[in-house]
C-alpha cells in the first residue's frame, strides 16, 4: 500500500498505533497510513477505495482481507476566531485542513503515537521525541497538555488506556491536569464515550484500565451511576467488578467473545442492587424494583456513555434473571435452564457469590442443574436419533469466564 503510493510519487508512511506497537514488540491490531496524497489522489491510486468521514475525509483501502485507513497529512487550526473550528470550551469541531508531515505529527495526541515508519526504506521519522519516550516507556502529550485535553477531552481517557495497555507511565506534565479536567468528559458525545469504554474494558486489559482510571481520578465522571469512592474522582470497586474484569481479560486472552452487556451488568450492579433494595423497602415487588432501578441507573449512566439498547436490554435481563435464579423449587427451574440468558445470568450469579458467600448453595444448585440437563438431552438424542440440539443457554454467554 505504502509502496503503491510511493510509486505514484507521494510520500507515505505507516503511522500511529501500528508503529508504536511494532517498536514495543507487540502485534499491532492494524496499520494506519499517512500520506501527502489528497483523498482524491489516493482514490486515483486505489480506484476501488472508499472515501469516508465527515469531520475529516479519509480513504479505506482494502487489500488482502483487511482494510487500511489512508489519511492525508493534516494541519491544525489554532486560531479559533479565524476558523471557527474550536468550540467555546476549546474542542476541535472541524479538522479538515491538509498539512505537512510535521504538522501531521504535532496534531496527534501522544509522542509515542506520532512516529512515522517507511516500511520500504525502514526509516523512522520522529518530529516529537516519540522514539525516546517509547524507549523510556513515557507517555507524553504533544504540546501544551491542558490545551490538548481541552481540544479533545477523550485524550484524558486515552492517557489512561495507553497506560493500562502499554505499561507506559505519563510524565508529570501530562498526568498533572487530568484529575481537574475530568469533568470535560461530560461534553463528549455519549456514543464516542461508549466506544472508548469498550476499548478500555473489552480489549484484554480491563482491570488495568480500571486501575488507571481510578488513579487518574477519571472513574467518577465516566461512571456517574457508580457510587463515589470517597474523594478524588474514584468510584467504589467491589470484588464482583474486579473478578468480572479479570474474567473478561482472560476471555480476551483466549479469543473468546465478550460483550458490553455483561461488562455494564458488572459495572452498574452495585448501584442498581442498592436502589432496588430501597424500592423494595418502599413497597415495590422485587421484579418491579429491579426494572425500575435499572432504568434509573441507565439514565444516570447515559449522561456520559450511551449504552446501545441491544446491550442494555441484555444487561437488564442478566439482572432480572438473578431473581429467577432464586426460584429453585418445583419444576420452574427447568425452564430457566432453557432461557437464552441463562448462561450469562448463571455466570453473573457466580460473580456475585465472590462477594456474598451465602449465594454458594444457589450456585451449586445451578451448576448441578446443568449437568442434569446435559444428561437428559443426551438420552433424548440417543432415543430419537435427532441431531443434537444446540443448547440455547450457550448464547448470551458474556464476559465472564464460565
Ligand atoms: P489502538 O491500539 O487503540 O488502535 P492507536 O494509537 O492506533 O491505538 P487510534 O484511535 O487507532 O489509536 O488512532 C490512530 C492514531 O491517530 C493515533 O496513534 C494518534 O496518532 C491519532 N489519534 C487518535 N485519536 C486522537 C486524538 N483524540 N487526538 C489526536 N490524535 C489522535
Ligand atoms: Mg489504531
Amino acid at each position: 500500500m505504502v509502496q503503491d503510493l510511493q510509486a505514484h510519487g507521494y510520500e507515505a508512511f505507516i503511522v500511529g498505533g501500528g508503529v508504536r506497537d511494532l517498536l514495543l514488540g507487540k502485534l499491532p491490531k492494524d496499520f494506519d497510513v499517512a500520506t501527502s496524497a489528497t483523498p482524491e489522489q489516493v482514490k486515483s491510486v486505489f480506484p476501488l477505495c472508499h472515501l469516508i468521514g465527515r469531520r475529516f475525509r479519509l480513504a479505506h483501502v482494502r487489500k488482502g482481507g483487511s482494510i487500511t485507513e489512508v489519511a492525508t497529512f493534516r494541519g491544525h487550526h489554532r486560531d479559533s476566531d479565524e476558523t471557527g473550528s474550536l468550540s467555546r470550551e476549546g474542542r476541535i469541531l472541524r479538522d479538515n485542513v491538509w498539512g505537512s508531515i510535521e504538522e501531521d505529527a504535532i496534531r496527534r495526541d501522544f509522542t509515542i503515537n506520532a512516529l512515522f515508519l517507511d516500511p520500504v526504506g525502514g526509516e523512522i521519522r520522529d518530529y516529537v521525541g516519540g522514539y525516546k519516550d517509547l524507549q523510556n516507556r513515557k507517555l507524553r502529550l504533544i504540546g501544551e497538555p491542558e490545551l490538548r485535553y481541552r481540544e479533545d477531552p477523550v485524550r484524558l481517557l486515552r492517557a489512561a488506556r495507553f497506560t493500562a495497555k502499554l505499561g507506559v507511565e505519563p510524565v508529570a506534565e501530562t498526568a498533572a491536569p487530568i484529575r481537574e479536567l475530568a469533568p470535560l468528559l461530560t461534553d463528549v458525545p455519549p456514543a464516542r464515550l461508549f466506544e472508548e469504554v469498550v476499548k478500555l474494558f473489552l480489549a484484554g486489559h480491563g482491570l488495568r484500565s480500571l486501575e488507571a482510571l481510578q488513579r487518574f481520578g477519571l472513574s467518577a465522571t465516566l461512571f456517574p451511576a457508580m457510587q463515589g469512592g470517597g474523594r478524588q474522582g474514584k468510584v467504589r470497586v467491589g470484588l464482583l467488578l474486579r473478578k468480572a474484569l479479570e474474567n473478561t481479560d482472560h476471555r480476551v486472552a483466549e479469543s473468546k467473545p465478550v460483550t458490553p452487556a455483561f461488562l455494564f451488568a458488572a459495572l452498574l450492579w452495585q448501584p442498581m442492587d442498592q436502589l432496588a433494595k430501597e424500592f423494595v423497602v418502599n413497597g415495590d415487588l422485587p421484579y418491579v424494583a429491579v426494572n425500575h432501578a435499572a432504568e434509573v441507573v441507565f439514565d444516570l449512566q447515559a449522561s456520559t456513555t450511551a449504552i446501545p439498547r441491544r446491550f442494555s436490554a441484555v444487561t437488564r435481563q442478566i439482572w432480572v434473571s438473578q431473581l429467577r435464579l432464586t426460584k429453585t423449587r418445583g419444576k420452574r427451574w427447568q425452564r430457566m435452564l432453557e432461557e437464552r440468558y441463562f448462561r450469562a445470568a448463571y455466570d453473573f450469579l457466580l460473580l456475585r457469590a465472590a462477594e456474598d458467600p451465602e449465594l454458594e448453595p444457589l450456585c451449586k444448585f445451578w451448576t448441578e442443574a446443568q449437568v442434569g440437563i446435559d444428561f437428559s438431552q443426551q438420552r433424548k438424542r440417543t432415543r430419537s436419533g435427532d441431531r443434537p440440539r444446540r443448547r440455547r443457554s450457550n448464547r448470551g454467554n458474556a464476559a465472564s469466564g464460565g
